[in-house]
């Protein structure tokens, strides 16, 4: 019988399922596509109930010296218009998000990686598997395969190993992205929490402060995320240039201007493009999915890594018996939570990256003046924390 789990991607949720299952005596094969990861990917902002299974894993220290806290949410039209006004402190006195570049938080979970011994094969994209009632054998692109006890996706919102399983299931591209990229900070500019500026649906500059990629870093740098339709992601620098793109920018948002002062060249901004991916459950047998290939969602509600993260921690606590069993079990156990966040990217998306008219328009209007009422306020933020498992009620317990 083979004993090892395999876990395909060391992304944040690969990377976190590894530890998290190691740490519980699991023995784990973590296969990833990529030669030589590197820590890179847009400033996150982690939720408290992704710090909390940071803080399990014992990182959440190390995590809070590279990133910033993040203690207000403030959105807003050129009009001046008052989008959304959120505060952690109002939904738990000592609560707040973590503005995180990506790369520093992968450096930290493959530190923990290294660390427990995990065997972690790099360079080795697994191309499909096979399951019997003894186990999985991945078929790898080198040629390769090798069998294991179980087998985990972690393989991110495009992956296609997902249609391997006999789930129903769906992955629909949005129609919209991004470029982004992190800037360090220029002298005098405003200290800022997470800002964003809207105009309708169709532009949107959001500013986030990310800290440091790592702790060899002296420069603490801020997130820039632009929207963009994807149908312009991939030429948008031949056909309107760096320069252009700037002054849409600064139009926007003039207080962006000293920022933008250190774009030079196009290359600097990354593109992100995101996909809904929708599964009927999670497991089929001896295979489980998790993070964006299970769930993929817009980072419209910031949730993507902070899932993953709990994802991992969820997994790890049910990682008692046989494999089908433990899958099961999982999948009951995350239904709820993962269905409402869900369904709230899905609505909340078209109102802030979409050609539509009307639903900006009621979110320019409406938005502003209900998180002023105390218990809408609650519910926005216990959202945004990553708490809710239900539209009325229903609080995520970890
Ligand atoms: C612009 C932007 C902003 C975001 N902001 C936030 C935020 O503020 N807060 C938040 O929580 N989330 C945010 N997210 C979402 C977050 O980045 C993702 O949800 C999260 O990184 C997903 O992690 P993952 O491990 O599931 O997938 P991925 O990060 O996609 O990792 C998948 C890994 O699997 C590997 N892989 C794929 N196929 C194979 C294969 N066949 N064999 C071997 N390896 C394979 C890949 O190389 C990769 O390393 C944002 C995303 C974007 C694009």
């Amino acid at each position: 019988m083979p004993e090892s789990v395999a876990i395909v991607g060391a992304g944040v949720a690969g990377a976190a399922a590894a530890i998290r299952l190691a740490e519980r005596g699991v023995q784990v094969d973590l296969y990833e596509a990529v030669p030589e990861p590197r820590p890179v990917g847009a400033g996150l902002l982690l939720q408290p109930t992704g710090q909390h299974v940071l803080a399990a894993m014992g990182l959440l220290d190390q995590a809070l010296a590279l990133g910033t806290r993040v203690d207000r949410l403030f959105g807003d039209t050129p009009a001046g218009r008052t989008v959304l006004d959120m505060s952690y402190r109002r939904f738990h006195p000592e609560a707040y998000g973590l503005g995180l570049q990506r790369g520093a938080l992968m450096g930290l979970l493959w530190g923990r990686l290294r660390e427990l011994g995990v065997r972690w094969h790099c360079g080795a994209a697994v191309e499909g598997f096979e399951q019997d009632n003894q186990g999985v054998t991945l078929s790898r692109a080198d040629g390769g395969t090798s069998r294991h006890a179980a087998l985990i996706l972690a393989s991110g919102s495009f992956s296609k190993l997902r249609q391997g399983l006999k789930v129903r299931q769906h992955a629909r591209l949005f129609p919209w992205g991004a470029v982004w990229t992190v800037l360090p900070a220029p002298a005098g500019f405003p200290q800022i929490e997470l800002r964003q500026r809207f105009r309708s649906a169709s532009q949107m500059l959001g500013l986030m402060p990310v800290g440091r990629a790592s702790s060899a870093d002296v420069q603490r740098g801020i997130n820039l995320f632009w929207s963009l339709p994807v149908a312009e992601l991939e030429d948008w620098s031949t056909r309107m240039g760096l320069d252009r793109l700037k002054q849409q920018m600064a139009g926007l948002f003039p207080d962006v201007a000293p920022l933008i002062a250190g774009l030079t060249d196009p290359a600097q901004l990354r593109e992100a493009r995101y996909a809904d991916v929708w599964m009927a459950r999670w497991h089929d047998g001896r295979v489980l999915a998790i993070g964006d290939c299970a769930h993929g969602m817009s980072p419209q509600l910031g949730q993507g890594a902070n899932m993953a993260l709990i994802d991992a921690h969820e997994l790890a606590a049910e990682a008692v018996g046989d494999w089908p069993q433990v899958f099961q079990r999982y999948t009951r156990r995350r239904r709820t939570h993962l269905r409402f966040y869900g369904q709230a990217s899905k609505g909340l998306t078209p109102m802030f990256q979409s050609h539509a008219v009307v639903a900006p328009w009621l979110r320019d209007r409406f938005f502003g003046w209900g998180g002023r009422l105390p218990y809408i306020h609650q519910q926005s933020i216990a959202t945004l924390a990553g708490y809710k498992t239900g539209w009325l009620w229903g609080r995520l317990k970890l």
